[in-house]
C-alpha cells in the first residue's frame, strides 16, 4: 500500500493548499514517520531532578515543558511501577504546551471543560502545586471515570470532577474562574500518526461539524472566566476552520475578550491569519495563536489560542487550612469512625478542609460544596474513604495524596522488590505484626493500601487497576 493511500485524499490536498508543495512535503514526510512518545514527571510527588535520578528510562527533554521528556518508543511507561505510584504521565509532547500556556498559579480557581482523560487536568494541578481549585469536567461519563482514575494516581486533592454540558456550569459558576481551558473535541488531524481511527473518521464534512461544536462550547465556557481571567482553546488538528476560524468568530461575537501573543514557547509556530476570510480575520491578531507542526518540532500538533477577558483583575489570596474538626451537620457516629482511622493509621488527621459526607462516602470538597448543587458530580472532592456501620474504611485515593511520613504502618520496598509486582497484582503478602493499616510504597512513594489480618497483608489495590501482566 503506498503511502498516499493512509490519509484521505481531501486532507493531503487542503494541506498541500495551505502549506505549499515545498512544505507541505516536510509535513507529509513527517506523517509517515512514527510518533514519539513522552512523560510528563508529577511535580506535586517527585522534583525532576530526583526523577531524572530514578527514571527506569532514558530521558530527552521536551524543549517547550521543563517537566516533559521525551522517551524511547520500544518502551512501555504504562507498566512500571512507577506509573502506578503517579511519578508522571503519558502524555504527547505538544499536548505540554497547553497546560504551559494555561499557566495557573497556586491558589487559582481553574476550570478545565473537556478534561478527560485528564493530560490536561494533571499539569494544571500539578502547576497549581494542588492549591486553589480546579473544575475537571468532561460530557463523557466513560472518559470521566478514567480521568477519576487518573487524577486519584496523580494524588491531587483540589479538583472536582463534573459531568455536565459546559452551558449548564454557568449558573453555578458566573465570572469566577481564573483560567477556563477548553481542549476542545476536534478532528484530531495531529492524531493521525498515532491512531488509525481517528484517520477514518475524517470528512470535511466532519471538520464543519466539529468547528460548529468549537464555537458553541466557547460561546458557553465565556461567562466562566473571571474579568481579567483567562481562556484558553486548544485543539488537535491542523486544518483552520477548526482553530483560526473558530477563534476569530468567537472574538467577533465576544468584544470583552482579547488574543494575546505568548512569550517564549520554543517550538511554536504563530497562528495563520492568511487561511481564514479576509473579512472574518479583519483586525484580529491570529498570528499571536501557537501551531506545533509535526514536522517542525518532534511531536504530534496542536493549536493554542490564549484569550483574556477585560476588566480588573482581582488575584486570589491563599487560604489557611482550619484544624480538623466536625464538620457541622456531619453525623458523630460517622466523624468519630473517621477521626477513630486516623489515630490509628496516621501521625496526625489531614489538615483538609470541607469533609462532606455523600451517602456512605466521606470526601473532602475544596470548595463550599453549595456551588456543586444540581450538578452532575462524579467526585465532589478527595475521596478520604467509606464510612461503615462501625468501622471506616480508606480509599485508595487518600493513599495517594498522603505523604508516606503521614503513615504510621509502612512496608517500604525497593522497585526491584517482587513485593511490588505482587501487590500491583493484588496478590497478599505475609508480613507479620499488629493488625492495623498499612501502606504500601516503592522507593518511598505510595502504591496503596493493605490491611494486616493474622500475619498478612490482605491487599486492598482497588481491583479495576490491579495489574494483569
Ligand atoms: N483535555 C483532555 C486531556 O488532556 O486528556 C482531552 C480532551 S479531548 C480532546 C475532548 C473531550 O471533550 C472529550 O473527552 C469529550 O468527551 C469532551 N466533550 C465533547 N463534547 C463536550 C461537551 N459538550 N462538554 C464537555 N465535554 C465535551
Amino acid at each position: 500500500m503506498s503511502h498516499e493511500e493512509r490519509y484521505p485524499e481531501p486532507f493531503l490536498m487542503r494541506m498541500r493548499e495551505l502549506l505549499g508543495d515545498a512544505e507541505f512535503a516536510e509535513f507529509y514526510d513527517a506523517l509517515q514517520r512514527p510518533p514519539v512518545s513522552a512523560i510528563r514527571v508529577n511535580t506535586l510527588k517527585i522534583s525532576v531532578e530526583r526523577f531524572k535520578e530514578i527514571s527506569p528510562f532514558p530521558l530527552e527533554p521536551v524543549p517547550w515543558c521543563p517537566e516533559g521528556f521525551y522517551i524511547p518508543n520500544d518502551v512501555e511507561p504504562g507498566k512500571h511501577p512507577y506509573h502506578a505510584a503517579g511519578l508522571y504521565y503519558v502524555q504527547e509532547p505538544t499536548a505540554m504546551a497547553v497546560g504551559v500556556v494555561a499557566n495557573p498559579q497556586p491558589w487559582e480557581w481553574v476550570a478545565d471543560l473537556a478534561a478527560a482523560p485528564g493530560g490536561k487536568a494533571t499539569h494544571l494541578l500539578a502547576l497549581m502545586e494542588d492549591k486553589g481549585f480546579l473544575l475537571a469536567n468532561d460530557i463523557d461519563r466513560r472518559r470521566l471515570t478514567v480521568l477519576a482514575q487518573n487524577l486519584e494516581r496523580w494524588g491531587a486533592r483540589v479538583w472536582v470532577a463534573s459531568n455536565e454540558r459546559i452551558e449548564h456550569l454557568h449558573p453555578n459558576f458566573p465570572e469566577v474562574f481564573d483560567t477556563v481551558v477548553v481542549d476542545a473535541p476536534c478532528t484530531g488531524e495531529g492524531m493521525f500518526r498515532r491512531n488509525r481511527d481517528v484517520v477514518d473518521h475524517w470528512s470535511p464534512r466532519a471538520v464543519r461539524g466539529n468547528a460548529l461544536r468549537q464555537e458553541h462550547l466557547l460561546d458557553a465556557a465565556a461567562p466562566l472566566v473571571k474579568p481579567g481571567g483567562f481562556l484558553v482553546y486548544a485543539t488537535c488538528t491542523f486544518n483552520p476552520e477548526e482553530n483560526e476560524a473558530v477563534v476569530a468568530r468567537f472574538l467577533r461575537k465576544h468584544p470583552e475578550f482579547t488574543l494575546e501573543p505568548v512569550e517564549d514557547m520554543p517550538g511554536a509556530s504563530p497562528g495563520r491569519p492568511d487561511w481564514v476570510d479576509p473579512e472574518l480575520a479583519k483586525g484580529i491578531p491570529l498570528e499571536h495563536a501557537l501551531r506545533y507542526w509535526p514536522h517542525k518540532v518532534k511531536g504530534e500538533g496542536h493549536f493554542i489560542a490564549l484569550l483574556v477577558k477585560e476588566g480588573y483583575y482581582r488575584p486570589r489570596t491563599p487560604l489557611t487550612i482550619p484544624e480538623p474538626k466536625r464538620p457541622k451537620g456531619m453525623p458523630r457516629k460517622v466523624w468519630n469512625l473517621y477521626k477513630q482511622w486516623c489515630e490509628e493509621t496516621l501521625t496526625e488527621m489531614p489538615r483538609v478542609a470541607g469533609v462532606m459526607l455523600v451517602g456512605e462516602h466521606l470526601y473532602a470538597c475544596p470548595i463550599n460544596p453549595g456551588r456543586l448543587q444540581g450538578l452532575r458530580i462524579l467526585r465532589p472532592g478527595l475521596w478520604l474513604g467509606t464510612v461503615k456501620e462501625t468501622y471506616f474504611i480508606p480509599d485508595h485515593a487518600l493513599a495517594m495524596w498522603l505523604k508516606p511520613e503521614q503513615v504510621k504502618h509502612r512496608l517500604d520496598l525497593t522497585v526491584d522488590d517482587p513485593r511490588v509486582l505482587a501487590y500491583l497484582r493484588g496478590e497478599q503478602i505475609d508480613d507479620p505484626g499488629p493488625e492495623v493499616w498499612v501502606m504500601i510504597t516503592v522507593e518511598g512513594y505510595p502504591l496503596g493500601w493493605a490491611k494486616r489480618v493474622q500475619g498478612v497483608l490482605k491487599n486492598r489495590y482497588p481491583k479495576h487497576l490491579r495489574w494483569t501482566w
